[in-house]
């Protein structure tokens, strides 16, 4: 049961061949019995309170393809019911007073909460090893990263102890944990999916997205958490969609375009194999490959590690003990409160980026790295769409790694936040950009160690073709079963 797919749980729901509490329980059970850190809140009771509310709901016939379904949230996504925490000693005790829009519009679909997902501090990472909860194991192998900062997510879907989860990516945090744990995620077009409720890290990279096994899954999971809300002021107001509406549809004449700078130095051999391997599956399903080119691509990491600090600076500013957070229990005064609890609240990595953040901001600085980032930005955004609106549109999708590498060792990267900044060399330009894009299992690496370390393929699209994207990804799904397989 634990290995099905969203999609045919829902069938077994609502022809009553399994009810939800008992879809909960057995999810809860596996929760229970596994070590690899995934979780950071359960609370039986409540989920199963929320499961005999959902079977109620299919009694009456009141359904949605999401009612009955356990999901799980990255612990970013304030819930009212379970504690959030971000990875945060900050917020160790934090409980919300409301749930983030994608919990309610979960809760309204009649899903059914199995927990909060760990995750790397403010979503600052790309190992989860930035944990103040401590790190995240990959299934595949428990002596590797699960990647970041969305690893509890990630973990949790490969090692089927739930078969939903939510992510959030500011810089590829939904891709790149889902290329390391060997599963399917799709980040959507910035905008898509309410921020209200999502603890920001950087305001105008954050974008909430589904994790789960296959293609198709995600798209029923984005079908409920997409749509305007008047509460985040960069929500776009678009009409529902049906994400999952193409999915069928043919790949003969589709144009994927091949970045050149996406396969240079620094790509592992055995991950280009794996891609490559998965581009001549593409081929065989009528699509060409379109060589592109994408020079700013090495430009997205200093651009980003400007940004994102300099929006996560200001955003961390309301932890100051007062208004959220920890508090220090000896202070002189008011200043000394505010210094005590967040040196004692913060962990290394978010103090770094805070450092990073107000200096790039600060007066005499700002001109020469601020300003100039947000340039940059703008001409990174300019190559995509060149080459995928542009007036001679070179490709229909993008395609290359997600990740230079497979999940490294736990420990390896842990007091080297370069080399961790580095790992983000293919999803930043995307996030950049604000494109949609998604990471779908596409084999293995090379030199098995502990367990077998799983890559996976990254789809990029234009604004808005999330649909285009399961299609792409959906079509690959029919004809291999790299997102079907499971760790031992
Ligand atoms: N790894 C990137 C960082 O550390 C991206 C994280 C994310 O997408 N939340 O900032």
């Amino acid at each position: 049961m634990h290995t099905k797919t969203i999609k045919e749980l829902s069938t077994l729901l609502q022809t009553k061949k399994i009810s939800a509490t008992e879809l909960a329980t057995l999810f809860l059970d596996r929760i229970g019995g596994s070590d690899l850190n995934a979780f950071l809140h359960v609370d039986r009771e409540l989920t199963l309170r929320q499961a005999a509310q959902a079977d109620q709901r299919i009694a009456s016939n009141d359904v949605t393809p999401l009612t009955g379904i356990p999901i799980a949230h990255k612990d970013i996504f304030v819930t009212r019911d379970w504690r959030t925490t971000a990875g945060s000693k900050m917020l160790e005790n934090y409980v919300s007073p409301f749930d983030a829009t994608v919990v309610e519009q979960f809760n309204a679909a009649g899903t059914v909460t199995l927990g909060k997902l760990n995750c790397d501090e403010f979503a600052m990472g790309s190992g989860n090893e930035n944990s103040y909860f401590g790190p995240v194991k990959n299934p595949w192998d428990k002596t590797a990263v699960p990647g970041g900062s969305s690893g509890g997510s990630a973990a949790a879907i490969a090692a089927r102890l739930a078969p939903a989860a939510t992510a959030t990516d500011t810089g590829g945090s939904i891709r790149q944990p889902s290329s390391l744990c060997g599963v399917t995620g799709i980040k959507p077009t910035y905008g898509s999916v309410s921020r209200y409720g999502m603890i920001a890290f950087a305001s105008s990279l954050d974008q909430g997205g589904p994790i789960a096994k296959t293609a198709e899954d995600c798209g029923l999971l984005l079908n409920a958490m997409t749509g305007f809300d008047q509460r985040d002021s960069t929500s776009i107001e678009r009409p529902k969609e049906d994400f999952n509406r193409s999915l069928n549809d043919s790949l003969k004449g589709l144009r994927i375009g091949i970045p050149k700078e996406f396969f240079g130095a620094g790509l592992a051999a055995d991950v280009e194999q794996a891609v490559r391997a998965a581009l001549r599956e593409y081929e065989k399903l009528g699509a060409t490959l379109v060589d592109i080119s994408l020079p700013k691509t090495e430009l997205s990491i200093p651009v980003y590690y400007v940004i994102a600090p300099a929006e996560a600076s200001s955003n961390l500013s309301r932890f100051d003990g007062v208004r959220y957070g920890h508090r220090a229990a000896d202070y002189k005064d008011l200043a000394d409160m505010y210094k005590k609890s967040r040196a004692e609240g913060f962990g290394d990595e978010v103090k770094r980026r805070i450092l990073v953040g107000a200096y790039v901001l600060s007066h005499g600085y700002y001109d020469a790295y601020y300003l100039q980032a947000q340039k940059i930005r703008r001409l990174i955004a300019q190559e995509f769409q060149n080459a995928l609106l542009g007036p001679d549109r070179q490709c229909d999708v993008i395609m290359g790694p997600v990740s230079p590498t497979v999940a490294w060792d736990l420990g390896d990267k842990t007091d080297d936040p370069i080399a961790n900044y580095l790992a983000d060399i293919f999803t930043l330009s995307t996030s950049l950009a604000g494109l949609p894009g998604m990471s779908i299992p596409c084999g293995f690496g090379q030199g098995e160690k502990n367990g077998k370390r799983p890559v996976g393929l990254q789809i990029i699209g234009s604004y808005y073709d999330e649909a285009r994207l399961l299609n792409v990804a959906h079509q690959y799904q029919q004809v291999t079963d790299w997102h079907l397989r499971a760790p031992a």
